[in-house]
């Protein structure tokens, strides 16, 4: 994962700059709650992220219409992808934290195009556990999703 991590503090970070036009930005698109732009970063050619043009720094801290809106921003911009860069694949990445690799603080949606041998890689080490477990993980999960308000319509 990439080793740059950006600290600074909300309205502050590289992204929030961006969104004011205070830094320069090769923008793809943007409409009221969303910006999707290329990044010094990326790591195939079309790969572009997708952020909440508000800070909010990770999927907790986002509105329900914003995590909407990123996915049909990333969908978008997908297609324009697709037609331009025709990647064999294409992979939806999204990091909340630092144990879950992400470097800036400010919610965000990568847009990559694959290839074959592209050297991208994410290790996923099967546990397995037992049925009985994992029925004891949803019920748990099943309990806070009952207990907890419904997202308000938008
Ligand atoms: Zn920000």
């Amino acid at each position: 994962m990439p080793m740059f991590v950006d600290t600074s503090l909300p309205g502050q970070c590289i992204f929030c700059r961006l969104v004011a036009g205070e830094i320069p930005a090769a923008t793809v698109y943007e409409d009221a709650l969303t910006i999707a732009f290329m990044d010094i970063g990326q790591v195939n050619p079309g790969h572009v992220l997708v952020a909440t043009k508000r800070h909010a720094a990770t999927l907790l801290d986002v509105t329900p219409e914003e995590a909407g809106a990123v996915m049909q921003t990333a969908q978008r911009v997908a297609r324009a992808v697709q037609a331009v860069f025709d990647p064999p694949g294409l992979t939806l990445l999204q990091a909340n934290g630092r144990e879950g690799d992400q470097t800036v603080f400010h919610f965000h949606m990568h847009v990559v195009p694959r290839h074959e041998g592209d050297g991208i890689a994410l290790s996923w080490p099967r546990k397995e556990p037992l049925a009985s477990v994992l029925q004891g993980y949803a019920a748990q999960l099943r309990g806070a999703l009952e207990s907890s308000a419904p997202a308000p319509l938008q």
